[in-house]
């Protein structure tokens, strides 16, 4: 089955021809390239990828035609995202920068960034203005929207992977599992399944877009690009890890719902943000960092909590929010977190 009939058959919007909106956004086409190549090589068997043109923000798997979806929407926002971090200041060795200007209010600091992200489509060649003739905040810039796209599409072949399209073939009217931003509720039973599903998902794209990360680099040691980054930003193992790290919570907190303070948690499709990266931070501290003790891996999450916090307030001018982790720390979380580590193994194929 073609790429097109498959979207139709699960009643989606059309395939985006990168090719033709190259004049504002080059980045379609570089990207488009990029996650195909990785949905051949990271399974067993070969998945397919294509942008759509929807405006909505999700990116999704089609388990019938064994093909991974982002919207425009989505990649949109992603490049924004990687834009504004680039744009903000942030990541100072990087020569090109601009003075980091900071203006958060209340109104900024307590709607969903999502909205402001995806006012418009992003404009390459508006929005890189400011840093546009630097090799330097191009390749970061590179880098960052690389590192967003692969973590998405890896959570999707997560779902893959861990054959959660298996619930499917009971003839569900619905053959495809979305990652949508600011989703609606479940009812608690569906809410557990699917958060536990999430971070399954998550924990498969993190492992394997670190090993990507290794691989690249030592292949690719000789270029002046991995050259740069490895002297810049990702020195050693823990640099590496650190970049990731911060990296995948700008996603998450893209796409958390921001309401979940005042919501019943069991209901929700997907963990909130700091959930999924505290559940990062421990799958950090049981696999491990080379020469490194657990307390020193304990203490350099610690600062890496900071890390994330400063710069997506940095990124999409809010205050930071130093609570996040206590929040999700609470006896209600607690509850959660023992809810779904009795689901995970209906959710999970430990070949993976
Ligand atoms: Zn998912």
């Amino acid at each position: 089955m073609n790429i097109d009939e498959a979207l139709r058959q699960e009643r989606l919007d059309p395939r985006l021809v990168p090719s033709d909106i190259a004049d504002t956004n080059p980045w379609f086409l570089i990207m488009e390239r990029d996650l195909t190549l990785l949905c051949q090589n990271a399974l067993s068997a070969p998945v397919s990828f294509t942008f759509n043109v929807s405006h909505s923000i999700q990116a999704g798997v089609l388990y019938r035609s064994n093909l991974v979806v982002m919207t425009a929407g989505m990649f949109n926002v992603l490049c924004r995202a990687s834009s504004r971090v680039v744009t903000s200041g942030a990541f100072i060795n990087f020569d090109g920068g601009v003075e980091p200007e900071w203006t958060p209010n209340a109104e900024s600091s307590f709607k969903p960034i999502i909205s402001d992200l995806s006012s418009t489509a992003f404009n390459w060649n508006i929005e890189s203005e400011p840093w546009q003739k630097s090799g330097e905040r191009q390749l970061l810039f590179f880098y960052i929207l690389q590192t967003l796209t692969r973590f998405v599409v890896l959570h999707e072949l997560g779902h893959v992977a861990h054959n959660h399209g298996a619930r499917f073939q009971g003839g569900g009217s619905s053959f495809v599992d979305i990652d949508l931003a600011q989703p609606d509720l479940l009812s608690d039973e569906d809410g557990i399944a699917s958060q536990a599903r999430e971070i399954i998902a998550d924990n498969f794209a993190f492992i394997r877009l670190k090993q990507i990360q290794d691989k690249e680099l030592s292949f690719k040691a000789e270029t002046e690009a991995a050259a740069l980054l490895t002297n810049k930003l990702l020195q050693g193992e823990q640099e590496r890890i650190r970049f990731l790290l911060t990296a995948v919570y700008l996603y998450f907190h893209i796409m958390d719902r921001h309401d979940w303070y005042s919501v019943d948690i069991f209901r929700l499709t997907h963990p909130p943000a700091p959930f999924r990266l505290k559940n990062l931070f421990a799958l950090t501290l049981e696999k491990g960092i080379d020469n490194l003790s657990e307390d020193e891996i304990g203490e350099m999450l610690m600062q890496q909590f900071y890390v994330c916090n400063a710069l997506s307030s940095v990124a999409y001018n809010h205050y930071p929010n130093l609570d996040l982790f206590k929040e999700v720390g609470t006896p209600r979380f607690n509850k959660l977190f023992n809810a779904l580590y009795e689901e995970y193994p209906k959710w999970q194929l430990l070949s993976n």
